[in-house]
Formats: C-alpha cells, structure tokens, sequence
C-alpha cells in the first residue's frame, strides 16, 4: 500500500489535504483510484488509512478521507542516533539512505580531527543538510518509516560533552569489548541508543577516551576494518537484531 508523508497541519479531524506534488505523485504518477486505500503518515508516529475523497484537478488539490488511525509500527523501539564522521563525496548520501532504512531517527554529522572534509562555510553546509534531509524523506518515504529522520547542522566532535540514554563508539583499535557484552549489560528497555561512527581516517585514541568520559563505551564491530559507511549500517543492523 501505498505511503505519503504529509506536514501535521494538513491533518483535520476526519480528512487530509492533498496538495502540489503529492498531489500530482497520487493522480499522475501512482494513479490511485477512488476507492484505492493508501496511508499517510504524520511524520510524527501515527499512520492514517486513507481513500480519496474530494478532488479539484483544477487547483491540483484533493482531500484525503481517513478512514482509521494507527501508531506507526515501523519504527524502532528505541530512539537511534546515529554520530557521523563527515565522509567524503557521496558517502554521506549512502549513510543517511541506508541509516534511514534501518531504523535512525537523527543524523548528527561531526568533524574530527581525521576527517578529510572540514566545516567550512556555513552556506555550503546548510545546502549539504538541505540535501540530506531531502535523502531521508524519500528514504523514509520508500522504507515506509513512521517518522522522517532528522539530519541535524554537523558539529565539532570535541564539543560532545554528555549523552541522554546509551552510547557506543565503534572502535577500530578496541581489542576486548565485543557489542554483545556491552548489550548484554544493560538494563532494558533503553529509550535511546547513540552510535559513533569515525570518518575514514577513524578516531583518534584521545576522542575516544574524551568521548568515554561522557559515557559512551567503546566496541568492536570484529576483526575486519569497516568502511566509514559501513560500520554504521552494520552497528544499527546488530542492534535491530539484539534489540528489535
Ligand atoms: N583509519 C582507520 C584504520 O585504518 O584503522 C579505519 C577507520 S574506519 C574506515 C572508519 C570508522 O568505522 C572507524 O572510525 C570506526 O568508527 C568504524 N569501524 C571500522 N571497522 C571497525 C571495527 N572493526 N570495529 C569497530 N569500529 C570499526
């Protein structure tokens, strides 16, 4: 069935308004006939089955009329923010698409001292997150997520100074703690998990100790070294597995 995401403002007690390029992606493109169900979801948690109700082609708007109302069962049982290392490229396309996919609700892109891409001016930064936020929409849109991740104005990593619920930094040079033992540890359920992913150039052996001072623990993700991109998705996947 088909999935929109629609700003809460459009949603009145018993109908939805359809306009612009919704609009056009329900009638042109996915041609949903009048009595065809599809869902539309606030962004915010709750689903809503809907039909077609009133249609005005003239002013390219139709209302949608909801037919039941439900929590959105796709998301993760806890709050997953994923700590981005700035990648080079395209990179960060892929991360935010695939994190998407698998569960993030906020993407918190950070400098460091390895990192190869620096915060330089503002605007281009704010174009890059534009862009980014556009990726997570359609991916959720696509991966019929109940809410749109966030990607929030990157940060300097040593600005990290404490966390709200559990964190983990993914650790090329830890040898003992494995993921498992850590998880196993906690008390459950946790509300909000953090990951921290480094950028290619990894983490340096003092961000991390500063990092663990603010309660993150360091793990290992095995004994082969990931690609920056990679680490995260395998990290949310082994946490959708164990936590899930
Ligand atoms: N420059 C580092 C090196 O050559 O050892 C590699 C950094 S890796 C490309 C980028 C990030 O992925 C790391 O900072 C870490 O966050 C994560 N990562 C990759 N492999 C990992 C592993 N085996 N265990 C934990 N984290 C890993």
């Amino acid at each position: 069935m088909h999935h929109f995401f629609v700003s809460p403002d459009q949603i009145h007690r018993d109908k939805i308004e359809i306009v612009g390029e919704d609009f056009h992606h329900i009638i042109d493109v996915l041609r949903i006939q009048n009595q065809e169900k599809f869902v539309i979801c606030d962004g915010d948690g709750s689903d809503y089955l809907c039909k077609i109700g009133e249609q005005i082609s003239s002013e390219k708007r139709l209302t949608a009329q909801i037919l039941d109302v439900y929590p959105s069962e796709s998301e993760l049982p806890y709050r997953l923010v994923l700590y981005q290392g700035l990648a080079k490229g395209k990179k960060m396309d892929e991360i935010i698409q695939k994190g998407t996919e698998l569960g993030v609700s906020d993407f918190i892109p950070f400098e460091s001292q390895f990192c190869v891409v620096h915060l330089k001016e503002a605007k281009a930064i704010k174009k890059k997150v534009a862009r980014w936020q556009k990726i997570a929409k359609s991916a959720a849109q696509q991966s019929k997520r109940g809410r749109i991740p966030q990607v929030h104005l990157p940060i300097f990593l040593s600005k990290l100074d404490k966390f709200h619920g559990k964190s983990l930094i993914a650790y090329e040079n830890e040898k003992k703690r494995s993921l498992k033992e850590v998880v196993q540890q906690w008390e459950h359920p946790v509300d909000q998990i953090n990951i921290l992913i480094g950028p290619e150039g990894g983490f340096a052996e003092e961000e991390v100790s500063t990092l663990e001072k603010a309660g993150a623990e360091s793990v290992s993700l095995g004994k082969r070294i990931l690609r920056t991109e990679t680490a995260g998705m395998a990290l949310c996947a082994q946490l959708n597995y164990a936590l899930e």
